[in-house]
């Protein structure tokens, strides 16, 4: 029987270390990181999402502001918001809240985000880095599925990594950060044949395709580490992921729940992600600030403290 990865109490666990750090931070650099979240209309599902992201900001001791716009703002508009506070030296993580309505358009609107403060990790620029193995900030829930499957204590190098959907946000990049970890990965999608002759091959499974029961036991190896991240509502309104959990679990090593599982750790990574950001930026002040005194003090003749 698999065990259970647990992505509320690691994610637990990884918040509660972050709340610690933050009465060093704050003696150290004299504030606080901060997160700004945009939501643009009132769609109930985002409203749950920012809320939730706000929150958990807020647990950790965080600076967390939520900017909230009607549906009709311009796309004009809400850019030269993102434009203020890419150039507010007090905000240091941005998250514009997706989708964002017909009338717009989102990667735009994503790539308006200073590269420094893109804590979703999905602007243009961040993007690139993460493919160029340069560094960059890595989107969350692919940095989550990373951290959950390190939880596990299986290395992930040298291992067979099937994933199972090709997305921006989530396929693509977990592909990318798994061969990073020196996976052997193969990625899969709608247009791939004999879907279960890959998936059995797979060490680790990633499964981000929206579709309930997509993976049946008998597409699992044995002792596999299985990450369910597909999130849909079924029929009898049940949250429900892409893996047949009770069948796959007789089978997997590790498995995660849904929910439980990924959702908390997409959370956790934002979190940490900020928290890269305010470090690069206060490093970054720090800095300027000895440069600047070693100019102004050559200027008056005065050596460096
Ligand atoms: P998308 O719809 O953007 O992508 C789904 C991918 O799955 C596509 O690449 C698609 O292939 C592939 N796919 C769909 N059906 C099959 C199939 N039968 N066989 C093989 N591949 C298939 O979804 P996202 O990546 O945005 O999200 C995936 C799931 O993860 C959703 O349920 C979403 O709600 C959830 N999610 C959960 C998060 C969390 O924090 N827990 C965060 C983000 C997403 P093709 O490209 O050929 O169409």
């Amino acid at each position: 029987m698999a065990q259970i990865i647990d992505g509320k109490a690691l994610a637990a666990r990884i918040k509660e270390k972050m709340k610690t750090q933050m009465p060093q931070l704050k003696a150290q650099y004299g504030r606080l990181p901060s997160l700004y979240v945009i939501i643009v209309g009132t769609d109930p599902g985002s409203q749950i999402y920012v809320r939730n992201k706000i929150n958990a900001a807020v647990s950790v001791g965080m600076d967390a502001r939520l900017i909230e716009l009607p549906e009709e703002i311009s796309e004009t508009d809400l850019i030269s918001i993102i434009h203020v506070l890419n150039e507010d030296p007090l905000v240091d993580g941005i998250l514009v809240q997706l989708p964002l309505p017909a009338h717009m358009n989102e990667e735009r609107v994503v790539d308006s985000i200073a590269k420094d403060k893109d804590v979703d990790g999905f602007h243009a620029l961040n993007v690139g880095s993460l493919w160029q193995g340069t560094h960059c900030i890595s989107p969350c829930t692919p940095k989550g599925i990373i951290q959950l499957i390190k939880s596990t204590g299986i290395p992930i190098c040298g291992k067979v990594a099937v994933v199972v959907g090709r997305s921006n946000i989530v396929g693509k990049p977990v592909a990318k950060l798994l061969l990073d970890e020196n996976a052997t990965v193969i990625m899969t999608h709608t247009f791939t044949e004999d879907l279960k002759s890959l998936t059995l091959q797979g060490d680790i499974l990633v499964v981000a395709a929206g579709q309930e029961k997509l993976i049946t036991a008998d597409m699992i190896k044995p002792g596999a580490v299985v990450i369910d991240v597909g999130i849909t509502r079924n029929a009898s309104g049940r949250l429900v992921g892409d893996v047949d959990f009770d069948a796959a679990a007789a089978v997997a090593g590790y498995i995660t729940p849904v929910p439980g599982g990924v959702g908390p750790l997409t959370i956790a990574m934002l979190l940490k992600n900020t928290m890269e950001c305010f470090l690069n930026h206060a490093e970054a002040n720090s800095s300027a600030s000895k440069i600047w005194a070693t100019v102004i003090n050559a200027r008056i003749g005065r050596t460096n403290e």
